[in-house]
């Protein structure tokens, strides 16, 4: 596990994801069917959670739970013990809550700090791959209903002649750390439309079809700040299920100090000095999202220089 793995929330590689298990849909209703079997349940991308955290439902109850619910997927083996997740969004949200024997729900990223990483991140997994069914339930080419299959990391088209296999998708970002090209070292920050007044963060933008991650960081500091980098360098990546995104961090040089915004997406964007990022953070502010790689990204480059 590299640091980007210990470090990064939602992330990590806690679940052995057991792909061939997927396949073996007696096997999964074996593993289903034993008392010592995790059920998670989630409703509409929220946790359900107790004074404990996310509730694990018992055997008795996820099956009651099962038969009065959406998809169930299966997320994978933590040691021997298989992990399942169900989705109770078709209930109205006190009905999800009661069912699950639950106190409440919570967004995962509200829990971030109080969870045990890998229960975040296994979480948070639950929640990308629910959310993708609930938005897949027809094909996009023929448009006949789409059914759940392999554990729930696939649906199939049920239009005869289509029957088109459909696969969870994951929509890439690139976000970036733009360095000054001389001295003093300096980082690009900007304010993004919709930010508060004095909220400050690392550039970033989707991944367009035909383009490499590195094409995409050149485009969008061009298009976002007028800025031209060279020596673009992948830093880490981080799974963002929030939908379905995936961030991938890199650290860039400006070709030049100068900026221009493009008014839109970004009001305003800056040089920072390290000193000026350590003031900030003395008084109070964060650098970018705790849970984000952006944060990474800034506290990295903040202990490379002084
Ligand atoms: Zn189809």
């Amino acid at each position: 596990m590299d640091t980007a793995e210990r470090v990064l929330a939602y992330g990590g590689g806690w679940l052995d994801r057991a792909g061939p298990l997927r396949t073996d849909p007696t096997r999964l209703s074996a593993l289903l069917a034993e008392s010592s079997t995790v059920v998670l349940a989630l409703w509409r991308d929220r946790c359900l959670v107790d004074a404990g955290g996310p509730v694990r439902l018992t055997a008795e109850r996820a099956s009651l739970v099962r038969s009065a619910a959406g998809e169930t997927v299966f997320l994978g083996l933590d040691g021997d013990v298989a992990v399942f997740a169900v989705d109770l969004s078709a209930l109205p949200e006190r009905a999800a809550v009661e069912m699950a024997g639950a106190a409440r729900s919570v967004d995962v990223r509200a829990l971030v700090g109080r969870l045990d990483p890998g229960d975040a991140a296994v979480q948070a997994y639950a929640r990308g791959l629910l959310h993708w069914h609930r938005q897949q339930g027809y094909c996009g080419a023929c448009g006949a209903p789409a059914v759940a299959d392999g554990g729930g990391h696939m649906r199939t088209c049920t239009g005869g002649e289509c029957g088109r296999l459909l696969f969870p998708r994951i929509e890439p970002a690139i976000i970036v750390l733009v360095e000054a090209p001389g001295p003093p070292g300096r980082c690009l920050l900007a304010r993004h439309a919709g930010a508060a007044e004095d909220a400050f963060s690392t550039l970033a933008g989707f991944v367009e079809v035909g383009e490499s991650l590195e094409d995409a960081v050149r485009r969008e500091m061009a298009e976002e700040a007028g800025v031209t980098v060279t020596d673009v360098t992948y830093q880490g990546s981080q799974a963002w299920p929030f939908p379905a995104g995936l961030m991938v961090g890199f650290r860039a040089t400006a070709t030049s100090d100068e900026i221009r915004v493009d008014g839109e997406e970004l009001l305003e964007a800056r040089w920072f000095t390290r000193a000026e990022l350590r003031d900030r953070v003395a008084s109070g502010r964060t650098l970018g999202r705790v849970d984000a790689i952006d944060h990474r990204l800034l506290e990295d480059w903040l202990a490379a220089g002084s």
